[in-house]
């Protein structure tokens, strides 16, 4: 008998909701204190309703075009939609017309076209500034540089459909995770004498979220440990 959808994505939630509340456990941490968010790219909509089904209330998506079709499919389900991916400024009021919270905010330039889609809609919209690991000059870095935060921080705040929430990181590739976001804890930590509500920290994937628990996080975003291996990228 083969295994249905429903069954994989099932164990997959069951893997990672015991690895987060083990990671928690471990770090003196209440399991409520951190938020799975499904990263559900290159998933279809029929995978989100399986996931809604199964009790998630947090996805997320990385490209505009496919967020939107797929937020518009799911309408239904009362989900709260993450966008955790590159934002070009054109598309920034077209992602908060559909976008509960925006992760990847990086540059003041976005703030204007957050703030007036979500005054379109008439629903404040969360936002996560994404804060770089990288070394300074690492091709195709994202995320602004930590010494940044605070004018990004002080432009995102003033934009009234606009909640700042707090910070967003994924661990660079080549450095330990655990020292990443350790650097991470230590950026937040300052960040937050300035915007003591800023409380969120979106920090770990499949790979690495018992490190991010560790240092803090309050959000992971988790995709092929719950959804299985993504297909190859067009
Ligand atoms: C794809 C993606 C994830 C999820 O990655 P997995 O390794 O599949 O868990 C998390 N964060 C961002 C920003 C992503 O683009």
């Amino acid at each position: 008998m083969t295994t249905s959808r429903r069954d994989e994505i099932a164990a997959g939630l069951e893997t990672v909701r015991s690895r987060i509340a083990a990671a928690c456990a471990d770090a003196g941490r209440g399991p409520d204190e951190v938020r799975l968010v499904v990263v559900t790219k290159f998933f279809p909509a029929s995978d989100v309703r399986i996931l809604a089904d199964l009790g998630v209330t947090d996805v997320g998506e990385n490209r505009h075009q496919e967020a939107q079709a797929k937020a518009a499919e799911c309408a239904d389900l009362g989900l709260t939609w993450h966008f955790i991916g590159g934002l070009q400024s054109n598309k920034a009021a077209a992602v908060a017309a559909y976008a509960d919270v925006v992760e990847s905010v990086d540059r003041a330039k976005l703030v204007s076209g957050l703030d007036r889609g979500a005054q379109a809609r008439d629903h404040a919209v969360d936002v996560l500034l994404q804060v770089s690991l990288d070394p300074p000059g690492r091709e195709g870095r994202s995320g602004v540089d930590p010494d940044g935060l605070a004018a990004l921080g002080a432009a995102v705040a003033q934009a009234g459909m606009l909640r700042l929430r707090g910070l967003m990181a994924v661990a660079p590739l080549g450095e330990d995770p655990a020292s990443a976001f350790a650097r991470l804890a230590g950026i937040r930590r300052d960040f937050l004498a300035d915007h003591p509500d800023a409380t969120w920290l979106s920090a770990g994937m499949s790979g690495d979220l018992e490190h991010a628990v560790r240092a803090g996080a309050t959000h992971v975003r988790i995709g092929s440990a719950v959804l299985g291996s993504r297909p190859q990228v067009q």
